[in-house]
């Protein structure tokens, strides 16, 4: 059986992770939509769709997770709701059941039929992209909340500054 799991993933950090190992206790593989793919150099979206999908890549081999368990798909969002879970089909291996703590997501998937699971959220104070990005952006310790593959992900495309630099650039245009 196959699960699908979505997150726009900014930045991977360690609640990704685990929920990968928790899903593929239940699934023989799953599928991972690196959710606004098209989205890049925002303080909300700061790393490209190709850049999460090497965090991703990186932190899973990390953790030696085999690379027949999993897909890594980079999804860009679309204008209709309504079609989005057919977009994800188009675009996918065949999956059963979804993982996600979205409501949004959650209830499109329910709307077409699918099963959905809502996986426990661990550290969820600390673990998020928003708690990450913040730490980032005010000189914070951001380390400890991602793999280091990822630490190292984000140092190869100067991610850090990239983050500071367009705080100065969102401030200007206020
Ligand atoms: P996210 O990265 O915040 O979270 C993804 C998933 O990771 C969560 O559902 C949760 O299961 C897991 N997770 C996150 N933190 C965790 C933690 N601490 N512990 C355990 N698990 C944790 O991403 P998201 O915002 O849910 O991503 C949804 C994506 O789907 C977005 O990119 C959105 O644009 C896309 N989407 C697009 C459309 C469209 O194009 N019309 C419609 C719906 C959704």
């Amino acid at each position: 059986m196959r699960g699908l799991l979505v997150g726009r993933m900014q930045p991977v950090h360690q609640g990704h992770l685990q929920v990968v190992k928790r899903i593929l206790e239940e699934v023989d593989e799953v599928i991972i939509c690196i959710g606004s793919a098209q989205l890049s150099h925002t303080l909300k979206d700061p790393f490209t769709g190709g850049e999460r999908v090497m965090m991703l890549t990186k932190a899973l081999s990390e953790d030696g997770i085999p690379a027949s368990k999993y897909y890594i798909l980079p999804i860009q969002d679309i204008a209709c709701n309504s079609v989005w879970v057919a977009h994800i089909k188009m675009l996918t291996p065949p999956f059963e059941k979804i993982y996600t703590g979205n409501p949004l997501v959650q209830r499109l998937f329910l709307e077409e039929g699918y099963q959905v699971t809502t996986p426990p959220l661990f550290y969820r104070d600390t673990l998020s992209g928003t708690e990450v990005r913040k730490r980032m952006l005010n000189g914070e310790d951001w380390e400890s909340l991602v793999p280091s593959s990822v630490i190292e992900a984000i140092s190869e495309i100067d991610g850090l500054e990239r983050i500071k630099h367009l705080a100065k650039k969102e401030v200007s245009e206020k």
